[in-house]
C-alpha cells in the first residue's frame, strides 16, 4: 500500500468511527446526560439520606385510571391511545421498571435500565387487566397497578382473580385505599387501619406477597399521612405535588398520562420530570 492509499484507508476509518459515534450518541438519545449526572454515584449498602435521595435524577412515572372509549376527561384515555403511547415507549427504547427498583435506585444508589419509566395504573378497573395488561405485556414491559380493596369482584372493577393473575405475570400489584376517602381525612388509628391496615393484609393473601406500594387517593397527601405510610409502604406514590423533604419516599411524584399524540406524551414526560434519565 504506498503511502497516498494510506492516508486515504485512514481518513475512511476515522470518517466510519465518527459516523458510529454520531449514530450511537443519536439513538441512545438522553444517555449522556445519565451517565453525566450517574458518574459519581455508586451503589452503596446503606441507605441514603433524605437529600441524597431528593438529589436522584426522577424518574418518570405515568399514571393512567380509565382505558375506554368516549370518555371526555383528563382521567380516561382511549385504548388505541394507550396502545400509541406504550408502543412509543418501546419504540423509544424505555424500559418499564417496578417499583422494587425504584426504590433500591433511590435509597441504594443501584443502577436501572436506561431509559427507565414507570406505568402505573389507579382505581382497579377491569380495562386494567383486559386491555392494558396484554399491550404491556406484548412489548415486554411490566406495570404497577394500584387496587381501591373496596371494588373487589364489582361490575367494572377487577375480580380479585384478576389482580392475582397480574401479580402472577410478574406486574407489581400495591394498594390505593378502601374506599378511595384522601389521606388528609383520616382522623384516627381506626381511619388508618380500615383504609391502609386491614386492606394491605387481604391485598397481600390475594396475591400471595407482600404489598408496600401504595398510591395517594386524588394524589393528595399531607405530612402527617405520608409519615404514617411510612410504617406500612416502602414507597408511596402522589401525583404532581411538591415531594416532603422528610418522607421523599412517601411522596414519590408521577404525571397523569392523558388523551393526546405519543410525541406529545414524550415531551410531557421530559417537561414534568428532567431530562435525565
Ligand atoms: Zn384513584
Amino acid at each position: 500500500m504506498n503511502k497516498k492509499k494510506l492516508l486515504v484507508s485512514a481518513l475512511l476509518l476515522t470518517f466510519v468511527f465518527t459516523a458510529c459515534k454520531h449514530k450511537s450518541q443519536a439513538t441512545s438519545g438522553t444517555a449522556t446526560d445519565s451517565t453525566k449526572t450517574e458518574k459519581t454515584v455508586t451503589p452503596n449498602e446503606t441507605k441514603n439520606t433524605n437529600a441524597q435521595i431528593l438529589g436522584r435524577p426522577e424518574v418518570p412515572i405515568l399514571c393512567y385510571h380509565r382505558i375506554a372509549d368516549g370518555k371526555k376527561s383528563e382521567y380516561a384515555v382511549t385504548p388505541a391511545t394507550f396502545a400509541a403511547q406504550m408502543k412509543i415507549l418501546a419504540d423509544s427504547g424505555y424500559h418499564a421498571i417496578l417499583p422494587a427498583q425504584l426504590y433500591d435506585y433511590l435509597v441504594y444508589n443501584k443502577s436501572l435500565p436506561e431509559k427507565p419509566v414507570m406505568i402505573t395504573f389507579d382505581d382497579s378497573r377491569v380495562e386494567h387487566a383486559a386491555v392494558a395488561a396484554p399491550i404491556l405485556e406484548k412489548l415486554g414491559f411490566k406495570g404497577v397497578f394500584f387496587i381501591m380493596t373496596i371494588t373487589y369482584n364489582k361490575k367494572n372493577y377487577m375480580t380479585t382473580e384478576q389482580i392475582a393473575t397480574l401479580a402472577k405475570a410478574g406486574h407489581t400489584v400495591g394498594l390505593h385505599s378502601w374506599d378511595h376517602t384522601m389521606v388528609i381525612k383520616y382522623k384516627d388509628d381506626a381511619d388508618w387501619q380500615k383504609q391502609a391496615v386491614e386492606p394491605k393484609k387481604k391485598l397481600e393473601k390475594i396475591v400471595a406477597q407482600a404489598v408496600d406500594y401504595w398510591a395517594y387517593p386524588n394524589g393528595v397527601y399531607d405530612h402527617k399521612g405520608a409519615a404514617e405510610l411510612s410504617k406500612h409502604f416502602k414507597l408511596a406514590f402522589t401525583l404532581i405535588s411538591k415531594r416532603d423533604t422528610v418522607y421523599p419516599l412517601q411522596t414519590v411524584r408521577r404525571m397523569l398520562a392523558t388523551e393526546g399524540t405519543p410525541q406529545g406524551l414524550l415531551k410531557s414526560m421530559r417537561r414534568t420530570f428532567g431530562k435525565k434519565h
